[in-house]
């Protein structure tokens, strides 16, 4: 706490200072040996339990606080992570949410010697352990500020304190318990979102817009099994469509999104950037790039705002790749990928994913490197072939009608499927080439293209 804030209401810090050093700390440590892991990390959660004891450590301080009308409860749906829901009748009309999460990321790798996920210590001003920062300090800030304004005797509004567990997991369990719930939420007229970022220790931050996110799974197959390397350039590489299918969204040449997610920034985004890139100096934008790599803006505020800002893709994981010293002397049948696309504040994540559909069918100048094929003249009346650049296309279910393709491939129960263009692939004739001579774009019956793009 900066020298600046603590002066400034002496009461408050104080009352602040002894209650996380008496009581907040050691309480966190606790919850930090706890490796209560989303359910991502931990399938198993509910057999191991770890996620119930957070939520068990959690309740059973929060009932301890000198809070008036404070209820606890520990809410359980069938089947999903629990949600601890704290609320505290206020003396206006208002409510307001105050949200974070009990759930933690994985272990990792890279801890100093002496620290460790589970182990918390305690280093100067900092403690260390998995979970203390992200998400477990929610519930005792969110508590100990109401519980200071209380003591203060001023009036303050209702407030819902809502912890859930499964966030690291994509809070794929949220959305049940805000429908479950609806009624006792209500309509929040200010919503708290106690797990974001500071750039420094030294003042109070703010998150004003976070970028959203749209994960999914791409997978191309291309053969029912591997076959030997000497099949290269007869069978189409299944990483290459995937590059390609890429590259409708992406500029591989400098990173930039196409333009379907791409929206105006309000005005005064530009200069908070700039306010917080003149606070930080020096230590914004510090990353362990090798040497001769540059960062991909040369301007802080720039670098900033593409943070923040402007739509990205990740490649986060890669599946039908062999280890490179496992790799053999095979043709993959299929690559997968996992991919994270970012996108700026203001664009909803539904309608991103419906934008991602449309953009994975629009082909982009880089898919056109193909082979061309010679035009010919199309009898009149018939459906206009696809461009040579629209592909790959999904390989249509045997019995599928030309108005009923769709990818091979069903989509999994949360996930729409990204759409291939499958629904304009032609009826394959006799008189089609074979599929590996025309290449993997105008797939025949060896060749598909199975796409999952969820909407969360
Ligand atoms: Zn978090």
């Amino acid at each position: 706490m900066s020298e600046r804030s603590r002066t400034s209401s002496p009461g408050v810090f104080d009352f602040f200072e002894r209650r996380w050093e008496e009581d907040i700390l050691p309480t966190l440590a606790r919850y930090i040996e706890i490796p209560a892991k989303s359910p991502a990390f931990d399938p198993e959660w509910a057999a191991h339990g770890h996620i119930d004891r957070a939520v068990a450590l959690i309740e059973d301080w929060s009932r301890r606080r000198p809070i008036e009308g404070l209820t606890v409860e520990t809410v359980r749906l069938p089947g999903r992570t629990p949600l601890i829901l704290l609320e505290v009748p206020g003396t206006s009309a208002e409510t307001v949410l105050l949200y974070g999460h009990c759930d933690k990321q994985p272990e990792m790798v890279g801890w100093s010697d002496g620290l460790g996920p589970w182990i918390p210590v305690r280093r100067g001003e900092r403690l260390y352990g998995r979970g203390g920062q992200d998400d477990g300090y929610a519930v005792f800030c969110a508590l100990t500020a109401i519980e200071a304004v209380q003591q203060s005797g001023a009036p303050h509004a209702r407030c819902v304190v809502l912890i859930e567990a499964c966030e690291e997991s994509g809070s794929r369990d949220l959305p049940a318990y805000m429908e479950a719930l609806a009624a006792r939420l209500d309509e929040p007229d200010l919503v708290i979102c106690l797990d974001s970022g500071c750039g420094n220790y030294d003042q109070l931050w703010g998150t004003t817009s976070l970028r959203g996110i749209v994960n999914g799974v791409l997978t191309v197959e291309v053969l029912s099994e591997g076959v030997h390397s000497g099949a290269s350039g007869m069978v189409p590489s299944s990483f290459r469509i995937a590059r390609q299918l890429l590259s409708r969204i992406e500029d591989e040449r400098t990173g930039a999104i196409v333009k379907d997610f791409q929206v105006v920034m309000p005005p005064a985004r530009r200069e908070e950037a700039r306010a917080v890139v003149a606070t930080l100096g020096a230590e914004f934008g510090r990353f362990p790039v090798m040497p001769g790599m540059r960062l991909a803006k040369e301007d802080p505020v720039e670098l900033m705002l593409a943070g923040t800002w402007e739509p990205a893709l990740s490649v986060l994981g890669a599946d039908g790749i062999p280890a490179v010293v496992d790799a053999g002397n095979v043709i993959r049948p299929k690559t997968s990928l996992k991919l994270s696309l970012r996108i700026p504040p203001t664009l909803d994540a539904v309608e991103a994913t419906r934008r991602l559909g449309r953009s994975s069918r629009r082909a982009r100048p880089t898919a056109r490197a193909l082979p061309s094929r010679p035009r010919r003249p199309r009898p009149a009346g018939t459906r206009r072939p696809p461009s040579p650049g629209s592909s790959p296309r999904c390989t249509p279910p045997p019995s599928a009608t030309s108005a009923s393709r769709r990818c091979s491939g069903a989509p999994a129960a949360r996930s729409r499927s990204w759409p291939c263009s499958a629904r304009a692939f032609p009826a394959r004739s006799s008189s089609s080439p074979a599929p590996a001579a025309r290449g993997a774009t105008r797939t025949g019956p060896t060749s598909s293209c199975i796409c999952r793009w969820p909407s969360g």
